[in-house]
């Protein structure tokens, strides 16, 4: 019979590769919890409205990207493309922000687009997500910033490269917004199919547009910068003094606008040049009007998602200390009586978080020892019949032949030795 295959860009996870995440996962929970942020975990299915009126309706993901289906009652639900919008609505919905509208929020989780597989783009691919809510000031931007870098590095990530810019607030953007759509006005011709399209309804989507063609005519475009309004301008330089202060490097991008209409002021993006065309590694800014547009009052908020996969894709060699797997300890037991002591000291050894492993089939000692070999066990316990009558065995170190008489009645007197 065929074997039934995963979904085209959904991937598995495989053993071997769970330590790494196991890994990075530990290390984003250090950090983040240094800096005051707290798990959260939302559902990965939403209703599509809250997708639709938090990302934009006008923007790649929604109008392309989404997993949107009816459910047997009908409902229209969407498996999560991002974790922001849900984080908000789980914010607002527990009123969190009544108690406290300072909320620093994280969550590690699947999230669902429908792109194109290739080489860092799956239809199901991870996200390590930081939103932090309540907080305006610019000493916010660096700090979230400096916790991002200072995350990346800690899981091995070399010369991360980072984009700042501005994107405005709701009284200069639509100054610039005017200012994109005049400059496109005589260049639609050469636009892409979607771009010509969005021209009225979100003309800054060009900049997002990964279209060669698209990309020539923004590198021309005017930048976001010169249409900032004094309180934009200010917050954002604010933002540079506090990176300057923590002696972080970034390069001011005042072309990127990232993918989701929720950004206004702060955005900024974090490449390597390692990663090839896809190249993002992690993204985010400042939305200070999206809990708003969820229906909650006026709070503030600013965060970014990791990329899981491209993240691991860069460090995979640099990750020594994921936690070791092989077992510490195997017991080859000959006969009867000794399978049946390995088994009782085996589990007895598991259960004080000793990594053991025994085989329990009746099997020669070198199809034991191969086992044991295969698995990687540092240390062999051989136990027969004689043993179980002299109440002494050899412990076995497999990597350099060394053999020590050990005590099978008094275990605690030899678990030293098991490293
Ligand atoms: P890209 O420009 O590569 O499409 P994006 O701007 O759509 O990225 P965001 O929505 O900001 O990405 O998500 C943050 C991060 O999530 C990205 O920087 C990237 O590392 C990762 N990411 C986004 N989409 C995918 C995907 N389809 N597969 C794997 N990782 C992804
Ligand atoms: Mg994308």
């Amino acid at each position: 019979m065929e074997v039934v295959t995963a979904v085209k860009g959904f991937k598995d996870i495989l053993p071997e590769e769970t330590g790494r995440w196991q890994y990075v996962e530990a290390r984003a929970r250090e950090v983040f919890a240094a800096f005051g942020c707290r798990e959260i975990r939302v559902p990965i299915l939403e209703r599509t409205d809250l997708f639709a009126r938090g990302i934009g309706e006008a923007t790649d993901i929604v109008e392309k990207e989404m997993y949107t289906f009816r459910d047997r009652g009908g409902e229209c639900l969407t498996l999560r493309p991002e974790a922001t919008a849900s984080i908000i609505r789980a914010y607002l919905e527990h009123s969190l922000h009544v108690a406290d509208p300072v909320a620093k929020l994280y969550t590690i989780g699947p999230m669902f687009r429908r792109e194109r597989p290739q080489r860092g783009r799956y239809r199901q691919f991870h996200q390590i997500d930081v939103e932090i809510l309540g907080h305006e000031a610019p000493c916010i931007d660096g700090e979230v910033i400096l916790m991002l870098l200072h995350f990346l590095r800690s899981v091995g990530l070399k010369a991360p490269h980072l984009e700042v810019n501005s994107l405005g607030c709701n009284i200069c953007r639509p100054g610039y917004r005017a200012s994109i759509q005049g400059f496109l006005a005589g260049r639609e011709a050469d636009l892409c199919g979607d771009c010509r399209r969005r021209l009225d309804t979100n003309p800054l989507r060009v900049f997002d547009c990964k279209v060669p063609s698209c990309r020539e005519i923004v590198d021309q475009a005017p930048g976001v910068t010169d249409s900032l309004c004094g309180e934009c301008r200010d917050h954002f330089a604010a933002v540079l003094v506090s990176l300057d202060a923590f002696d972080i490097a970034y390069v001011i991008n005042p072309r990127m606008v990232r993918g989701l209409d929720y950004y206004t002021r702060t955005a900024f993006e974090v490449t390597t040049e390692f990663l090839g065309a896809q190249n993002a590694v992690a993204g985010g800014g400042r939305y200070d009007g999206l809990v708003r547009e969820l229906g909650g009052p006026d709070i503030p908020g600013i965060g970014f998602a990791v990329g899981f996969e491209r993240l691991l894709a860069l460090t995979a060699e640099d990750l020594d200390d994921v936690p070791p797997f092989s077992p510490e300890l195997f017991i080859a037991a000959l006969g009867d009586p000794a399978r049946q002591f390995a088994y009782a000291l085996g589990n007895r050894l598991r259960l004080q978080g000793r990594r053991v492993e025994m085989d329990c089939r009746p099997r020669g000692l070198k199809g034991q020892m191969k086992r044991a070999d295969k698995l990687g066990c540092r240390r062999v316990l051989i136990v027969g019949d004689r043993e179980m009558e002299t109440r002494q065995a050899e412990l076995r170190d497999m990597t350099t032949g060394e053999q020590v008489r050990v005590s099978l009645d008094d275990p605690s007197s030899w678990e030293y030795l098991l490293v």
